[in-house]
């Protein structure tokens, strides 16, 4: 997870969080974006196709996505796009159900073009994130609709490549109506927990760390100067919160 940054760096900002395994809480927040234009659901988590070893090797706990929406009031059928910042297996997972149907049935899936092309191709380096079968399965809804660059998906509702994290990665933002509303950003994996608003704090799975460092830094200084509200992909406390400037780097507010 601190990939270069030394354990007496990091130790003290996670030692209530790891388990006798060695094992790091992450959450995997999945962001529901609703606009006069439609739903537009932010990553799927990791579903309920794993099988029973990987699921206890991970210690994977609570309602896979589709559940999870129902009990928030939310069915699945009425979500229109679903916007993922990667395809790595803890985001992608949950776009086909246990039995091998769509989980959003009506939906568009908008990754981005070069991510799916990463994810099905052969660097044994790069592929170890992604669970090809799976992706196999859904590689065809999900080129129906791939983006190619920046695009906005519904009215306010944008995908802005970034790379760093995979080669395809890219951000969610979503810009209010109305004066005096705020942008929100989710920028995926490269600002998975609060001590990601450091641009040099990269993970060892980054794919491509110093593109990771270039646009953390380039983003953070956006949205920290613009007051951007920033959702955390894997925040299990604070998810919801700001960046603001501190020396030659950012830190996270909760609020
Ligand atoms: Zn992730």
């Amino acid at each position: 997870m601190f990939g270069p940054v030394p354990r007496l760096l990091w130790d003290r900002l996670v030692s209530d969080e790891i388990d006798h395994e060695h094992r790091l809480l992450q959450a995997l927040n999945c962001l529901l974006v609703e606009t006069p234009a439609g739903r537009v659901l932010v990553e799927t988590g990791i579903g309920d196709r794993i099988d029973d070893k990987t699921r206890a090797m991970r210690q994977v706990e609570g309602p896979w996505i589709a559940p999870a929406l129902r009990s928030a009031g939310f069915d699945p059928e009425t979500v229109d796009v679903v916007a993922l910042s990667h395809l790595h297996f803890d985001h992608a997972g949950g776009l086909l159900a246990g039995d091998g149907s769509k989980a959003f049935p009506r939906a568009r899936i908008v990754a981005q073009k070069a991510e799916w092309e990463i994810a099905l191709g052969s660097n044994p380096r790069l592929v170890a994130s992604y669970v090809q079968p799976e992706l196999q399965l859904v590689h065809a809804w999900g080129a129906e609709s791939w983006a190619d660059g920046e695009r906005e998906v519904l009215p306010g509702v944008s995908v802005v490549p970034t790379g760093g994290h995979s080669a395809g990665h890219q951000a969610i933002v979503v810009r209010g109506g109305g004066a005096g509303a705020r942008t929100l950003a989710f920028f995926g994996d490269l600002c998975m927990r609060p001590w990601s608003a450091n641009p040099r704090w990269v993970t060892s799975f980054d794919d491509f760390p110093l593109d990771s460092v270039e646009a953390k830094a380039s983003l953070f200084a956006r949205a920290a100067d613009e007051d951007w509200i920033v959702v955390l992909s894997h925040e299990p406390f604070h998810p919801v919160g700001r960046l603001v400037r501190d020396r030659d780097r950012f830190r996270y507010e909760p609020g």
